[in-house]
């Protein structure tokens, strides 16, 4: 049996960030991953760095989070391709701009830097949306990155500040005595550890059932698409209103198209495939919204599996009565904007003793009386 201080399970964005940030507060840290990093949601992700539209639990986070993607890339010391190009959510609809002023108003008094634009105003910042797309409402602040280079990013930085990463390790259970977690179970034997952070992404809930904890998650396959390269012309992320998009353009010119289409997935074996009624679907909206699309080549289209919390908002914290276990887990398909506060939030919480901004509002206990009563199946599609 070996010994480490904390044993992280998971090598996807929350893993690597929260392994990064205990490492520079001086912890020993062992991070555990199946595969290699970033290989589930981490690297299928669309990479929106949004603080738009958030539940009002995690805007604070959310906030915190955009601030820290200004100067991560040197904080990383890495090109994890962070672009501060803005979001940007149009109507194709003049009837609902009185809807997008609200959402406007709405946001502006939760704390956020967010404007409506229209007409020429649109148009200035705005390029090659179909004709009759004149309005939109748009934040600065936000912008779009690589999940695979930032997640890589922040294992490199982990282990550069003193972290051990092991990828091509499965965790098969938590170990468990005396109302304490003191390991993890692996096929290469018992790791002990003073503390367990779970951060396995869709699988978080079948490992914490090994030692009979029931978290309210379910999974999702999130089906995103990729065109060839295009001239540079869209710089924010864009989505559109009664429209499932997303749409952002690399910086090696593709466009990557998402909006919650649904792909099919198998926990057992990690393995996804993509649905050809979401290929379509996801075409004709993408297409009438940005029609240059239409002419481009599809070049690639994948599915990344996420754990969906029963309310859609993360699970971050300890579990009561359970000594020795952290759990960071159930994103819902937003996560990757908060991975940089969330990995500062959970070693401040560790080594400080408490975050810097309370998460008390992500604790599993406000699912109590509820968890143990409800279903949530493995094979739920997005
Ligand atoms: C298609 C798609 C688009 C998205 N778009 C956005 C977006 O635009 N903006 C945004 O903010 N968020 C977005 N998200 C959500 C965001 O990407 C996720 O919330 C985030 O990546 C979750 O990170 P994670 O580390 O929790 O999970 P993961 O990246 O899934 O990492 C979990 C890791 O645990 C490993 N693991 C699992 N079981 C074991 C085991 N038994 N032993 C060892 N290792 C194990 C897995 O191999 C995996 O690498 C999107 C997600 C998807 C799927």
């Amino acid at each position: 049996m070996s010994t480490t201080e904390i044993v992280i399970i998971g090598g996807g964005v929350m893993g690597t960030s929260i392994a990064w940030q205990l490492a520079q507060k001086g912890a020993k840290v062992t991070l555990l991953e199946r595969d290699q990093l970033a290989a589930q949601a981490s690297g299928a992700t669309a990479g929106g760095v949004r603080q738009l539209g958030r539940d009002a639990r995690e805007l604070p986070l959310a906030i915190a989070s955009i601030a820290r993607w200004q100067t991560l890339e040197d904080e990383l010391e890495a090109d994890v391709e962070f672009r501060r190009g803005g979001q940007l959510l149009v109507t194709e609809d003049p009837a609902l701009i009185p809807e997008l002023e609200q959402r406007v108003a709405d946001e502006q008094a939760r704390g956020l830097s967010i404007r409506l634009v229209q007409g020429d105003d649109f148009h200035a910042i705005a390029k090659g949306f179909a004709p009759g797309i004149e309005a939109g409402i748009t934040t600065d602040n936000d912008g779009q990155a690589s999940g695979k280079r930032t997640t890589r990013a922040f294992g490199a930085a982990a282990e550069r500040a003193g972290a051990t990463i092991k990828t091509g390790v499965t965790v098969t259970g938590l170990v468990q005595s005396d109302g304490r977690v003191t390991g993890v179970e692996t096929a290469e034997g018992t790791i002990a550890a003073d503390l367990v952070i779970l951060a396995a992404g869709a699988w978080s809930r079948r490992l914490a059932e090994t030692i009979g904890v029931r978290l309210p998650l379910s999974t999702m396959g999130l089906q995103m698409m990729a065109t060839g390269p295009a001239e540079p012309m869209l710089a924010q992320t864009v989505g559109a209103l009664n429209r499932h998009l997303s749409l952002k353009q690399t910086p090696d010119g593709r466009f990557v198209i998402g909006g919650g289409w649904p792909g099919d997935f198998n926990l057992d074996t990690a393995t996804s495939s993509s649905r050809m009624s979401s290929i379509r679907g996801s075409i004709e909206h993408a297409s009438a919204v940005y029609p240059v699309l239409g002419a481009l080549p599809l070049d690639r289209v994948w599915v990344g599996i996420e754990a969906l919390c029963y309310d859609e908002v993360p699970i971050i914290g300890p579990v009561a009565g359970l000594d020795g276990l952290i759990i960071a887990t159930g994103f819902s398909g937003h996560g990757f904007a908060l991975s940089p506060i969330i990995g500062q939030l959970v070693s401040e919480l560790i080594v400080d003793g408490a975050p810097s901004i309370s998460l008390d509002a992500f604790a599993l206990s406000r699912f109590d009386g509820l968890r143990e009563n409800l279903e949530f199946p493995d094979h739920q599609a997005g």
